[in-house]
């Protein structure tokens, strides 16, 4: 899950290497350098203000400076008792790890985890933990303690000296220093059912159930809890909620799970049955026992934990993105996300290349083939098995790219499962933007987008709007203006703009806008040949009134004013 990702911080390059040996320790986590002083994967400008905004969203914090540091910028947020995150000082050449905050949401076992990688031990001062060999208050992933002030209560007893017993499975304990008797006062109880423990028992409980519905009747809440009670559950016993995929994205069950407290799982059910029982019998992957088979809920009892990621499936994600130009700096940060989260990746095989580099948990599907269709077809598929896909495109994918392929496929397939997938269109700095704010602002006023490419529409209606637009005196950026197969289109788009524009027109050229080798250039309309454009040129005529001025005898700046009149 997200939320056990850390962020490692560090604040200059001698902390580097020992970042990138934690971050081996925690795929996904992200090191984030403080700008103008390191490079790493995300840049911040302020310490402190950085550190608050990561602990205020709960991210688990690994921050390589001193202690006193990270204190002095996370204090502020201290006085509220909210969630806490794992907050850890490391020294920067990682002879220390420190745990500082966040002792039940496991910033002991990060700190161990952390010094197991750093070969060195780990500055632990709880007393329990360090008694004990473990936080009794903490259990692993799969368990949830009933109550924190009983447990506290329970522990003072243990460190005063008393022993304990375990009923139920905690095989987590079974090397811990517990001071154990048979016939202990005190009890240490695991068990999914709602307990009325006495003050002596320090209640636990596995994750080990799954309750079903079809969704279809209102109060899922309600009917879930009620379900558990007349079976004596206790709720934190509920490992998920799961559902029929085609209901996927209603916000009532996505609220429902919220509410509950579990993970929102789904399943593909014939479309004649979604009977609670026959949704269970479908995602179940362990052994279990149905408790409440009857509408509206049906729950199973499973003999451990359960992961409520190998419960049926995820709700599938496609996120169509655009890289922008080239230049990282220009990729909007939810593309970046989309990508970060990505099982899997999707492009013709250069935009794919300039998305990454990927982990090696993710697949990339890299083409050269041109079919958009059939890629768009192949990203539903894998979305609709629950995976995290995303689809690339260079600049903005709604210009002239993926985006209405990948719409157009789901509008002709009317399939139920590519309709569950939650589909997302991130927008990016498409190449007419990229190469105008180059030049200045030839886009300034009224402009259109081409692409005079007749491999998806006939050359007559390219020559119609080329004339409507050239004859309304409108900026024209032309996407696609030659390629191989294409040698004589753009000569001839350029007779029919000069039909209408004069010679003097200015005329703006991006090759390789935000890559590498990229250059901007203008010329007059008269100047221009077709010769100075290949396919990854972006050609911007400018209308009567666009204009070139130099500042001190220097930058050369084009703009299109934003008022007009006619020349
Ligand atoms: N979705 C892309 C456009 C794809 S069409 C976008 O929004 O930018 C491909 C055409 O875009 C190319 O033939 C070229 O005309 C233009 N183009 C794409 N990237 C470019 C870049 N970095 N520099 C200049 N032109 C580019």
């Amino acid at each position: 899950m997200n939320s056990t990702v850390p962020a490692i911080v560090i604040l200059g390059a001698g902390a580097l290497e020992t970042a990138r040996r934690i971050q081996t320790r925690y795929p996904g986590a992200q090191i984030h350098g403080l700008a103008g002083r390191v490079e790493g994967d995300v840049a911040y400008s302020e310490l402190s203000a950085h550190l608050r905004e990561l602990y205020a969203r709960g991210t688990p914090l690994v921050a390589l400076c001193a202690a006193g540091i990270v204190i002095r910028c996370i204090a502020p947020l201290l006085s509220d008792k909210g969630a806490e995150p794992p907050v850890l000082a490391v020294a920067e050449d990682g002879s220390a790890v420190v745990p500082l905050l966040g002792g039940l949401a496991g910033v002991n076992r990060m700190a161990r985890e952390i010094a197991d990688a750093l070969g060195v031990s780990p500055a632990i001062t709880t007393s329990g933990e360090l008694r004990f060999g473990t936080c009794v208050l903490n259990p692993p992933d799969g368990y949830a303690l009933s109550s924190l002030t009983q447990g506290k209560r329970f522990v003072s007893d243990l460190l005063a000296g008393e022993s304990t017993r375990i009923e139920g499975e905690a095989p987590w304990l079974d090397d811990a220093r517990l001071p154990r008797s048979a016939d202990a006062r005190l009890v240490i109880r695991v068990t999914p059912q709602a307990w009325n423990g006495s003050a002596d028992e320090l209640l636990i409980h596995p994750r080990s159930v799954v309750a079903a519905t079809d969704g279809l009747d209102g109060d899922i809440v309600g009917h879930v809890q009620h379900a558990l009670s007349a079976s004596g559950i206790a709720g934190l016993s509920l490992a998920a909620l799961l559902v029929p995929i085609e209901r996927a994205g209603e916000v009532t069950l996505t609220e429902a799970a919220a509410t509950l407290g579990v993970t929102l799982r789904f399943v593909a059910t014939p479309a004649t049955d979604s009977k609670p029982h026959t949704l269970l019998a479908a995602a179940m992957r362990v052994p279990h026992d149905i408790l409440a088979g009857d509408s509206p809920v049906a729950l199973a009892l499973a003999h451990a934990p359960v992961d409520p990621s190998s419960v049926g499936q995820a709700r599938g994600r496609l996120s169509v993105i655009g890289l922008g130009p080239g230049d990282a700096r220009l990729m909007a940060p939810a593309a970046r996300a989309a990508l970060d989260a990505a099982t899997d990746v999707l492009g013709y095989e250069t935009y794919v290349t300039m998305a990454g580099p990927f982990r090696a948990d993710q697949r990339v599907h890299g083409t050269d083939n041109r079919e958009e269709m059939q890629r768009a077809r192949h990203a539903f598929e894998l979305a609709a098995e629950g995976r995290s896909v995303v689809m690339v495109s260079s600049g903005d994918p709604g210009v002239f790219a993926m985006a209405a392929a990948v719409l157009e496929a789901l509008h002709e397939s009317g399939n139920a499962r590519w309709g569950s997938v939650e589909l997302e269109i991130v927008p990016g700095v498409s190449a007419a933007m990229a190469t105008a704010a180059q030049a200045g602002a030839p886009l300034g006023h009224d402009f259109c987008m081409l692409s005079l490419s007749d491999n998806l529409k006939p050359w007559e209606v390219i020559e119609n709007r080329l004339r409507h637009a050239a004859g309304a005196d409108l900026v024209m950026a032309f996407y696609n203006p030659v390629s191989r197969a294409r040698p004589w289109q753009l000569d001839k788009a350029l007779d029919i703009v000069r039909e209408f524009r004069s010679p003097e027109t200015t005329v703006v050229l991006g090759r390789n806008v935000g890559r590498p080798g990229g250059q901007v250039r203008h010329m007059s309309l008269g100047e221009l040949r077709g010769e100075m454009v290949d396919m990854r040129t972006m050609v911007i005529i400018g209308s009567s009134l666009t204009r070139a001025f130099s500042v001190n005898g220097k930058t050369q700046w084009i703009y299109t004013p934003r008022w007009y009149r006619q020349v």
